[in-house]
């Protein structure tokens, strides 16, 4: 007789391992206090390793104005993912549920450039900047969340300066995760995006250099992850918030995002349920 071993599923072996609770409904999971001392661990590890010494992340709202998400294109480029909140219109709770003025956040960086904008910057800017963030997202397999916390440094500045920092992160990543003990994969990227007449486009991000993934297992039949991206925007988003540079022209801009939940289950994945053999830097 052939044995057969069914691996039991990722969630489900995560929620007897102590880690998080399924809520039911698909792509939304509830955090354990052990889960929340990794992702703690791991917020420390990220403020360590800025070295604009900051102290640690500024937390953003979860919802953001929808004005300002229409600002970045986000609302052409990617409205499949986008969610909005609704809210109803008299006491009769058979109201019609009209949308209000703010939607969910996709990223968090989006709440870092209406900060600065309609100004002009004369050396770089650098935020660190952390919240909750919603995605619409098809399917609902184990790191791919509707509501996921992320955490993003960002810089605003000129067109060297933003590239050369994205760079310096990237090297920066590869030695933080290898002393975390992941060795992620580092690969090309890039956003599938709605084009022109609704029609689904690829980027030229991939060509451009644009975005870069970290890309780990989760679990043990996971193909690959991203845990997080490494993006330059060019001169978009500092035209888009009227964001100048001083030397002249639109600010460049480049965000380093991290997908906590994501980290954390790629830290369980490689160090085990017991958090007494983790590595001490987690
Ligand atoms: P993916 O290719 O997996 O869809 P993405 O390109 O959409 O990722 P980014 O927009 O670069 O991801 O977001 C930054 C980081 O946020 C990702 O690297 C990932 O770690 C995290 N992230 C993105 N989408 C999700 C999600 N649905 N659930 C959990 N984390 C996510
Ligand atoms: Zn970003
Ligand atoms: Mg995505």
């Amino acid at each position: 007789m052939i044995e057969t071993t069914t691996l039991a599923d990722p969630i489900e072996r995560l929620a007897d391992g102590g880690w998080l609770r399924p809520t039911g409904g698909p792509g939304l999971l509830s955090f354990t206090p052990k889960f929340e001392t990794v992702m703690a661990g791991l917020q420390a590890a990220l403020t360590a390793a800025d070295p604009t010494g900051s102290a640690g992340p500024t937390w953003h709202p979860p919802v953001v104005p929808l004005a300002n998400i229409e600002r970045a294109q986000y609302t052409e480029a990617f409205p499949h993912l986008l969610g909005s909140v609704h809210a109803l219109s008299s006491q009769d709770q058979d109201a019609d549920r009209t949308p209000t003025d703010v939607v969910l956040a996709p990223a968090v960086c989006y709440s870092v450039y209406p900060e600065v904008a309609n100004s002009v910057v004369e050396g770089p800017l650098y935020f660190d900047a952390a919240g909750y963030c919603y995605r619409h997202e098809a399917t609902a397999e184990l790191g791919r969340f509707r509501s996921f916390r992320m955490r993003e440094f960002v810089i605003v500045g000129d067109a060297s300066a933003a590239w050369q920092w994205r760079d310096a992160w990237i090297a920066r990543c590869e030695a933080l995760f290898s002393r975390l003990g992941l060795t992620p994969v580092v690969t090309p990227a890039s956003d599938p995006f709605f084009g022109p007449g609704g029609r689904f486009m690829k980027s030229s991000q991939i060509e451009q250099n644009l975005k870069f993934e970290f890309v780990v297992a989760l679990h043990d039949d996971d193909p690959g992850t991203a845990i997080a991206s490494a993006n330059c925007h060019k001169e978009h988003l500092g035209e888009r918030f009227a964001i100048d540079h001083a030397d002249g022209g639109p600010a460049h801009s480049s965000c380093m995002a991290f997908g906590l939940e994501r980290t954390a289950l790629a830290l369980i994945h490689a160090h085990g349920d017991d958090l007494a053999d983790w590595p001490t830097l987690v």
